[in-house]
């Protein structure tokens, strides 16, 4: 298809909020602002303090997001970044001893920070899943060790949507004296974070309205944390590098708007008949799965379309105009099924012919219904085509 430059096409349905959000239109004016202050909030003069300012009053917004004091906010090149920051800085600080639990389902840059630390002698426990998706917190409480030093859980799945029990969990953990991250980054501006009582909290900016490559880590006063990155000690020290004023101004102008819309309940039950509307329009298929259906966040759908493969309908549903993934982002265009449909035990063609289909801000329930339509009348006809060659059906099916 053809795009624009200037922003997305008005026919497009898009439903990969999980990959990434729309700028949402105050983040976009922030966006403006944040480029016309030029100076360098290092800078002494006039400039660098007006830029200085807007940076504080960007971090208390941001605060107000992540549930702590702005001291507690530093500003990170993203989702990824803030979280190799709470685990590694975690582990460096202390020497890279003792023990880190995490679980099979968390993002790569969780899965990779922990591989990370382990090359260090970081010893790494990683704990499955239910075949529901979910963790069960006694399968945390069986991991942690006496020198458990932090239990990483994410908040919500990114690709199936399913909510862990991160307050459970936080409270086993504290009980045994070990810290708590929790990856935030798909419930930020969804679910409440602010109330989480885990230690560190990682947000990522592009999930909730605002722009790539700017993120945050709540850290608690006192927590002991190295820098990953060196240089002129800003961020309290935990972060080098001159602030990314622009991102981080439009970061607390979508935080804004995400912590008002996240705790309005009209907000709430509009997003849960979307996945409704979602469900009842493909239900007219024979044969679909919801990988997850119970304790998940409204905004993410993640369906098994036996006799498709899910790249192949995601591709299709590309050139009718609607956009879903195949599962992770991060994972398209890899082969291996669903690192976390694998842990949760679904079989793996099962697992390859999901398509995962996520909502947010902009989603009108006309498009849900178009995009539900569009996708039966695509699984029909490639499962007609399929048809036509036995051994792809067999593939497919499972
Ligand atoms: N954690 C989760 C659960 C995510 O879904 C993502 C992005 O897909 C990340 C972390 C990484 O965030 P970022 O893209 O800002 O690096």
């Amino acid at each position: 298809m053809t795009r624009s430059a200037a922003g997305p096409d008005p026919a497009e349905i898009y439903l990969d909020h999980a990959a990434t959000t729309p700028v949402a239109p105050e983040a976009v004016a922030a966006l403006g602002r944040g480029v016309a202050l030029h100076g360098n909030p290092s800078s002494r003069h006039s400039a660098g303090q007006a830029a200085r300012e807007a940076v504080d009053g960007a971090r208390a917004a941001v605060a107000r997001l992540l549930g702590c004091a702005h001291d507690g906010v530093v500003f990170t090149g993203g989702g990824s970044e803030a979280i190799n920051l709470a685990l590694l800085g975690t582990f460096a600080a202390a020497e890279w001893r003792g023990h880190l639990v995490t679980t099979r389902i968390e993002h790569a840059a969780v899965l990779g920070a922990a591989g990370a630390a382990a090359t260090h002698g970081v010893a790494v426990t990683v704990v499955p899943p239910d075949p529901s998706g979910h963790v069960d917190p006694e399968r945390i409480a069986e991991a942690i060790r006496p020198d458990t030093l932090l239990v990483s859980v994410m908040h919500a799945n990114n690709e199936t949507g399913a909510i862990q029990p991160v307050e459970r969990i936080t409270e086993i953990a504290h009980a045994a004296g070990a810290l708590v991250h929790v990856d935030a980054v798909q419930t930020a501006g969804k679910l409440p974070i602010a109330p989480l009582r885990a230690d560190l909290v990682s947000v990522s900016a592009h999930k909730f309205g605002g722009v790539k490559g700017v993120g945050a880590l709540r850290v608690p006063a006192g927590h002991e944390l190295t820098a990953l990155i060196h240089g002129g000690g800003q961020e309290s020290g935990y972060r080098a590098g001159t602030e990314n004023v622009p991102g981080i101004l439009a970061m607390a102008a979508a935080a804004e708007v995400a912590v008002t819309a996240s705790a309005d309940p009209v907000v709430r039950a509009h997003r849960e008949h979307l996945r409704a509307r979602l469900l009842a329009g493909l239900a007219e298929l024979d044969g679909i799965r919801v990988h997850v259906d119970s304790r998940v966040m409204a905004e993410t759908v993640s369906v098994a379309f036996p006799g498709v493969r899910g790249d192949t309908l995601a591709d299709l549903l590309d050139l009718r105009g609607v956009h879903v993934s195949t599962g992770s982002a991060c994972h398209a265009g890899s082969e291996s099924p669903s690192h976390v449909l694998t842990a949760m035990g679904v079989p793996a063609d099962l697992a390859r012919s999901t398509a995962r289909f996520s909502f947010g801000s902009t989603t009108t329930e006309q498009a849900v219904v178009a995009a539900a339509e569009v996708t039966v009348d695509s699984v029909r006809g490639l499962r007609r085509s399929w048809g036509a060659t036995p051994a792809a059906v067999a593939v497919g099916a499972g």
